[in-house]
């Protein structure tokens, strides 16, 4: 009965291909999170960068929900709430990182989502193109009570409440490392060598066997620096949990919504090679400003922009929350917003995002993903 044992591994195979995405597990969780890229960011920068609109990778995820944003005491969040909510599944006051205010007027450190990965053996990376203190990457390692105690920050990225901590830092903040460190006596140098990273300034570090820190002062190429991580951290079979954020604020449009289509050519590369058992989501931490208002079909968006910008951002730069920019083109208000963003998500788990949901929401998504249990 040959033809009928190939039925039988035939028809098994067809149940293992109907197991619900929602029952499969995921080994892998990248968390892209493009700072302040809310929807109208994304609109602009995919007409800006390829000529029609919805032509983001992003904007091809099969799962889409919308996020409210807002704080535990602000409509509109800033970057420390804002990520706080996404890592630990807990809205905390605005400028609050993976922290909550406590009756005693102190604060209680939230487990974040990494540290779930952490304490489980599986391996961490943040990469990010602002400073690698800054209240986003923060938000994933460190519990503070105000985001600007770069000190604390450093000192509990080195000093982690769970497994060995994040294996891959790439960011900035070279500078502001030395001198936090200096007030301990030590260079970052040492300070990272003593806690088993390879330490420097080139991206080329990341990759091989072993820890490793990257910090710089200077732009790096995004796509190289995700992949290097993601074949260093990948090597772990027990899985990976990688936070890559890009900032996307548009106070500089230009430079704003270059940034969100190099993420999305980021996230296309990164979507294509990370494989089937990874649970890939993009959000926002929050919207922002910008008002794309006109503009012409087949016409180049940045030839149609016939205002001065540069010298509009000179002149209203001391003023926030002014009208900054504005063209025939885009219209920039200087500030965070508070309307919803866009969860897009891709892999085992992602069928969790969708319809209308809070932002906290998204850190049970990855739980769930994951098959982990919250802890309180
Ligand atoms: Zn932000």
């Amino acid at each position: 009965m040959k033809f009928g044992s190939i039925a039988v591994v035939a028809a098994a195979g067809a149940l293992l291909g109907a197991v619900p995405a929602s029952a499969q597990k995921a080994r892998n969780v990248i968390l892209f999170l493009g700072d302040a890229g809310g929807v109208p960011t994304l609109n602009a920068a995919g007409i800006m960068a390829h000529d029609r609109p919805q032509s983001l990778f992003i904007q091809s995820m099969p799962h889409v929900a919308l996020s409210d944003t807002s704080s535990l005491n602000n409509w509109v969040t800033d970057s420390a709430a804002g990520m706080t909510a996404i890592m630990t599944g807990n809205k905390t006051n605005n400028g609050m990182v993976s922290a909550l205010p406590s009756p005693d007027g102190g604060n209680k450190p939230l487990k974040t989502f990494l540290e779930y990965a952490e304490q489980r053996g599986l391996s961490t990376g943040v990469v990010t193109n602002m400073p690698i203190w800054d209240a986003t990457p923060a938000a994933t390692f460190a519990h503070v009570p105000s985001r600007k105690d770069k000190d604390q920050i450093f000192r509990q990225m080195l000093q982690p409440r769970f497994g060995d901590g994040v294996d891959v830092l790439i960011g900035k903040g070279q500078a502001d490392a030395v001198a936090s460190f200096a007030k301990d006596g030590v260079t970052p140098d040492q300070a990272f060598a003593k806690a088993g990273y390879r330490f420097g300034h080139d991206t080329a570090l990341v990759g091989g066997a072993g820890r490793a820190a990257v910090l710089r002062d200077e732009d790096f190429a995004p796509i190289p620096a995700v992949e290097a991580t993601l074949r260093q951290l990948s090597r772990n079979p027990k899985g990976y949990f990688l936070m890559v954020e890009w900032d996307m604020h548009t106070d500089d449009p230009q430079k704003g919504l270059r940034h969100a289509a190099e993420m999305d050519d980021m996230i296309r590369r990164i979507s294509a090679i990370a494989g089937k058992d990874t649970l890939i989501l993009f959000t926002a931490d929050h919207s922002f400003g910008l008002r794309m208002r006109g503009g012409k079909r087949h016409a180049p968006m940045a030839q149609q922009q016939s205002a001065p910008m540069a010298q509009q951002y000179a002149e209203a730069a001391a003023k926030p929350g002014t009208t900054i920019a504005s063209n025939p083109v885009i219209s920039v208000e200087d500030t965070h917003t508070g309307e919803e963003v866009i969860a897009a998500a891709s892999g085992p788990g992602a069928n969790r995002v969708h319809g209308f949901l809070a932002n906290t929401h998204l850190f049970d998504v990855m739980l769930a993903a994951m098959g982990w249990k919250k802890e309180n």
